[in-house]
């Protein structure tokens, strides 16, 4: 079997004293779109928060493609190729979109090759390449989250993690958003995204995840998760 792209372990984080995360174990194989489903508060944030660095594990181990992430620093983890895009975009609205995009080559390995990723940005989403002086905070919410999502990539990550990536859009560029995630996939990059929006992540995902009580309570392939009672009844009213 192949290395997993993310492979975590008995992990314990929280904020002080609370624990939100309580053992979580999760597995995300190679090339894999991969969804992960809660309820408000469940800890998806959390999880990544925790991922990323920016919250210290009091138990477990987390790993990148076999590389150790936990005990690293936010910009180290960066730098072996966890990259999130967190939720609400957080844009430098009076900053051009192209400044915004390269912002988001800032780690050596990305420096590197930026100008080339910034066509492949670019040619995933032509609207920010004819638009590329404008301020930021000249677009719609829909553009602001492919200038976000291609922050993340600019990065070059080796797996996209993006929190709400739909939150407060237009049906329609919730469509055209979540084409862009599964070309993203297609393009050889593993992608985790975190969705409220349970019936269509779930349509796009290889693979679906559902956290529940600080542990993954129920794993299995998009189709199968649609299928399931529990989640029907929890997360799609059905
Ligand atoms: P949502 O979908 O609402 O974003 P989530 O699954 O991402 O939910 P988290 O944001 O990870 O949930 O929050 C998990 C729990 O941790 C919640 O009970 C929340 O109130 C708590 N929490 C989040 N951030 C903090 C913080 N900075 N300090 C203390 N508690 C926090």
């Amino acid at each position: 079997m192949s290395t997993p792209a993310l492979e975590i372990q008995g992990l314990v984080a929280g904020y002080g004293d609370v624990s939100v995360l309580r053992g979580l174990d999760l597995s995300i194989a190679p090339g894999q779109l991969v969804a992960l489903i809660g309820a408000n508060g469940a800890g998806k944030t959390t999880l990544l928060r925790t991922i990323s660095g920016l919250i210290k594990p009091q138990a477990g181990e987390i790993r990148l493609e076999g590389t150790p992430l936990h005990g690293l620093a936010p910009y180290e983890v960066v730098r072996q190729g966890f990259v999130q895009s967190p939720e609400g975009k957080q844009l430098f609205g009076g900053m051009s979109i192209r400044e915004n995009l390269l912002i988001g080559a800032h780690n050596a390995r990305a420096r590197e090759v930026r100008d080339q990723t910034l066509k492949e940005v670019f040619a995933l989403f032509p609207i920010l390449e004819e638009r590329q002086k404008l301020a930021a905070n000249t677009l719609s919410g829909g553009q602001q989250q492919m200038v976000a999502v291609g922050r993340a990539l600019m990065a070059k990550p080796r797996l996209l993690a993006l929190d709400e990536p739909s939150l407060g859009l237009a049906p329609i560029m919730v469509d055209r958003l979540f084409e862009s995630i599964r070309r993203i996939r297609d393009l050889g990059v593993t992608v985790l995204v975190i969705e409220q929006n349970v019936f269509k992540v779930l349509q796009m995902a290889d693979h679906g995840h559902v956290l529940e009580n600080g542990r993954i309570a129920l794993s299995g392939s998009g189709r199968e998760l649609l299928a399931d009672g529990h989640l029907r009844a929890t997360y799609l009213g059905i």
